[in-house]
């Protein structure tokens, strides 16, 4: 054949630059389901089968479209199973088709970018990655907008983009006035909770989704959501009419709530006013001009208030294209990161969603938010920046196991969009290039935007004793074991200055119940 045209499991956009100039006479697409993929991290079943789902909806509307598909599905049983990985699979393609050359476009994840080129390039063959159009910026842009700054603030790369692209403008102003409403966006139920809310649309598995799920529960029957029936819950959409439907969803039902209550939580209430459509982009089932602009129409329409559209386009044009900007800028480096010197092994329950001896996990905001991301691959913004995320960083988790689970563990989890969040972000393991300061907080704040803590033997006011909450226990000992980095710097001395009324005794009580934590959660820990 001409080209072989390598389609990746988040590369499932039927306008991609692939296709520019193929022709389905010449050339063949190719696509493999590899177990590599789903092991290289301990990947949550949700996730495989979202990505196989995916896949095999995408080569059938191919065929349907008159291109040569070539699928290699994932065998039922590992002893049959004789590529492992996606390198070994795309040689014995190599040899098979024979072509002159191979295509693809920039992949999600910086090992497999110099993984495939080698693979290509040792098969003797003409390799040729393309640049990834789904995105609105591209690497080159935010290379230049990057260089010469000591630090990246998404802020400063959101309005450039807002007014590269016209996005919620009038003319050269931002509508409203202001290119930011986040200080609108930060509302907490009171005691009622969000009343009753509007069932996200599922998708109900279809023949292709229902065969992609059994491989799932075949091949890796002990991965993450098995013992949670993560398979018997799947709902996600796998197709383009399917993410179409999630976001019409979204704006008839619950776009209007995203601005006020976009960092509340509540028990019970995985889905509160959030989208569901980061799998959805990520997989490019659906492309994020599409998605700004009818969260742009739904604004000019009346039917979102400008606080909710902006907060959601900031998070789709802003947060969405930093982190990808920043992730190609910035690595392989950047993986390493640990500015913070934290050495503490992920606790169990994490992976497990109980304790080691069996036992429910006593916070009831870890225990609510694992547990729901062991049965359903998602857990919403705040839930993993300031419970799962906050936790790990407080008790100095080693950041790569916190990346690692991350990784694994949500449903639309791919490198370039979950490293920069969890090491970045969530960690400060890059050292404040990405995040001004650490997001560090105690029990308070989880009380402050949940009713988290009414169900929790822990009181959050409390750094010391029985009832102690763990949260303000670590955070404490955090501020103090930080304190010679952060106490003199501008943007986080006011945070580090209530140390100074810590007496020494106190201290020491903090530090002595912060090391049990460890001793207990940490160093006991294993998968
Ligand atoms: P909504 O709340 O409805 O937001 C709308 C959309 O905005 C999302 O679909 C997503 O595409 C985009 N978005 C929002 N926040 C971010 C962000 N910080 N970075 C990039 N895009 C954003 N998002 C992923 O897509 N994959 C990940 O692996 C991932 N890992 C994360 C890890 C940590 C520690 C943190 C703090 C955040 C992570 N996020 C990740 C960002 C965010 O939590 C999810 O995008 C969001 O929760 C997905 O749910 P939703 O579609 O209902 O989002
Ligand atoms: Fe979490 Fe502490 Fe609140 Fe319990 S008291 S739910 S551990 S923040």
């Amino acid at each position: 054949v001409r080209h072989l045209l390598v389609v990746l499991g988040d590369q499932l956009n039927a306008d991609s630059v692939l296709f520019d100039d193929a022709d389905p006479t010449r050339d063949v697409v190719w696509m493999a389901e590899v177990a590599g993929e789903a092991t290289h991290v301990w990947s949550h079943q949700s996730r495989i089968a979202l990505f196989l789902a995916a896949m095999r909806h995408f080569a059938a509307d191919r065929r349907v479209d008159g291109w040569r598909v070539d699928y290699r599905e994932l065998p039922a049983r590992a002893e049959t199973d004789a590529l492992p990985t996606l390198e070994a699979a795309l040689v014995e393609a190599i040899a098979r088709w024979r072509p002159d050359r191979v295509i693809w476009v920039c992949p999600g994840e910086y090992r497999l970018r110099r993984s495939l080129k080698a693979v290509v390039e040792e098969a003797g063959v003409v390799a040729e990655e393309r640049p990834d159009r789904h995105f609105l910026v591209d690497e080159s842009w935010f290379g230049e907008w990057a260089g010469g700054r000591k630090t990246l603030r998404m802020e400063h790369f959101y309005r450039a983009q807002r007014r590269r692209f016209a996005v919620l403008m009038d003319g050269k102003e931002p509508v409203g006035g202001k290119f930011n409403f986040d200080a609108a966006n930060r509302r907490s139920f009171d005691a009622r909770g969000p009343g009753l809310l509007p069932e996200p649309a599922r998708f109900s598995p279809d023949r292709i989704t229902r065969a992609a799920l059994d491989r799932v529960a075949e091949r890796f029957a002990d991965h993450p959501g098995g013992e949670h029936q993560a398979l018997e819950n799947f709902d996600w959409p796998v197709t383009p009419a399917q993410a179409e439907q999630a976001l019409a969803d979204f704006l008839e039902q619950r776009a209007t709530g995203f601005g006020d209550y976009q960092d509340a939580m509540w028990t019970g209430a995985p889905w509160l006013y959030h989208s569901r459509l980061s799998a959805a982009l990520n997989l490019k089932l659906i492309d994020p001009r599409r998605v700004i602009e009818a969260v742009q129409a739904a604004y000019r329409d009346g039917r979102m208030p400008l606080a909710a559209a902006e907060g959601f386009i900031r998070q789709v044009l802003g947060w969405r294209e930093f982190v990808r900007g920043l992730y190609w800028w910035a690595m392989p480096d950047y993986a390493a990161g640990n500015a913070l010197e934290a050495r503490e092994s992920l606790p169990s329950f994490y992976w497990q969603g109980r304790m080691p001896g069996g036992e429910a996990i006593p916070m009831a905001c870890l225990d609510q938010t694992i547990g729901q991301t062991l049965e359903l691959g998602y857990a919403h913004h705040i839930q993993r920046l300031m419970i799962t995320g906050l936790f790990a960083q407080l008790l100095g988790v080693r950041p790569q196991a916190v990346h690692e689970w991350y990784l694994a563990i949500y449903v639309d989890a791919v490198e370039w969009v979950e490293l920069p969040n969890v090491m970045g972000m969530s960690q400060y393991a890059d050292g404040g290039l990405m995040a001004s300061k650490p997001y560090v907080a105690s029990g308070r704040y989880v009380q402050r935007m949940s009713n988290y803590c009414s169900h929790c033997r822990f009181d959050p006011g409390e750094a010391t004793g029985e009832s102690a909450c763990p949260f303000t226990t670590l955070y404490w000992d955090f501020l103090l074991r930080h304190r010679e980095r952060f106490a003199h710097h501008p943007r986080t001395a006011l945070q580090w200055k209530h140390v100074e009324r810590i007496d020494a005794p106190r201290a020491a009580a903090i530090r002595e119940q912060a090391e049990a934590w460890r001793e207990r959660l940490s160093r006991s820990a294993g998968r």
